[in-house]
């Protein structure tokens, strides 16, 4: 039975039919109410999923989603992902996984308001894998077996601050507080016909910017587990931002202000609206 974990005022949830099961009560205290407990041990999950019955807490219209991984111990990204986004950038594909990292205080949920922290912030719609359980040497053939689930990501990037040194501050780019929105949850593996092909869009005030498929993803999710998992050992919560398609502000010159809406979607596992706010 495939599990949608998520977060509601800090408590872990799991999503069913629309309804919102408080994960420590529907558990018979197996689980606590942490969601980064509930990663650590997510085959569980599946269990506790199959036996929510009908009867949710509330409704998912009627809440508020938090952030589904809130204190994960490493998040990195991936630059220049896809051949479409690497072209726009006027970039050679690279050799191997161009990785940064997004500091965990950038981290908000998939209805947090982005804060505009400078004049050039701009989108970048991301597959997002969280890691499972603890992973270190991992063989792409067994990579996907190292995986709790998947969510969507913006990895929200100010440029003049990206390209104010050289080599460019990536890190500090993309870790503005608020600039990590994930969500709406952890989608388990089994929910997907093929979780390596997956649609990814963003829309920002109703026009459509970005869309792909993670099938073009120039290292695919096995072997950004193997590359990473063979430099630091990954643990259950740690999370990997894939890399964005083309699409970016940056291209045209359009970037985010104060009262812009980015609607982020990807195939299966649902919708972040983010409200951009002034600092
Ligand atoms: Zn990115």
């Amino acid at each position: 039975m495939p599990f949608q974990l998520a977060s509601v005022d800090d408590r872990a949830v799991l999503i069913a039919n629309d309804g919102v099961y408080d994960l420590e009560r529907h558990s018979d205290g197996r689980f606590t109410s942490d969601p980064m407990q509930a990663l650590a041990n997510h085959a569980g999950l599946h269990d506790v999923a199959k036996g929510l019955g009908s009867q949710p807490d509330s409704l998912l219209s009627d809440v508020s989603l938090g952030v589904c991984v809130p204190r994960p111990q490493k998040v990195f990204g991936i630059g220049l992902n896809y051949k479409s986004h690497i072209e726009e950038s006027g970039m050679e594909p690279p050799k191997s996984p161009v990785v940064f990292t997004k500091f965990p205080s950038c981290l908000t949920g998939p209805e947090g308001d982005i804060v505009i922290f400078g004049p050039t912030t701009d989108w970048e719609v991301e597959l997002v894998v969280v890691i499972g359980t603890r992973a270190r040497d991992i063989p792409a053939a067994d990579a996907w077996g190292a995986v709790a689930g998947l969510t969507c990501g913006q990895d929200v990037s100010e440029r003049t601050t990206q390209f104010a040194a050289k080599p460019p501050h990536f890190d500090l780019a993309k870790s503005f507080d608020s600039y990590g929105p994930i969500g709406p949850a952890v989608v388990s593996l089994d929910s997907f016909a093929n979780s390596a092909d997956l649609a990814l869009s963003c829309d920002v005030n109703g026009e459509r910017k970005q869309e792909a498929r993670t099938s073009d993803l120039l290292f695919d999710v096995p072997a950004l587990i193997t590359y990473l998992s063979g430099i630091c050992t990954l643990q259950p919560g740690d999370m990997i931002f894939t890399g964005t398609p083309s699409g970016v502000g940056a291209t045209s010159g359009t970037f985010l202000k104060p009262g812009d809406e980015v609607v982020s979607t990807i195939e299966g596992i649902g919708t972040m609206t983010n409200r951009c706010v002034e600092r």
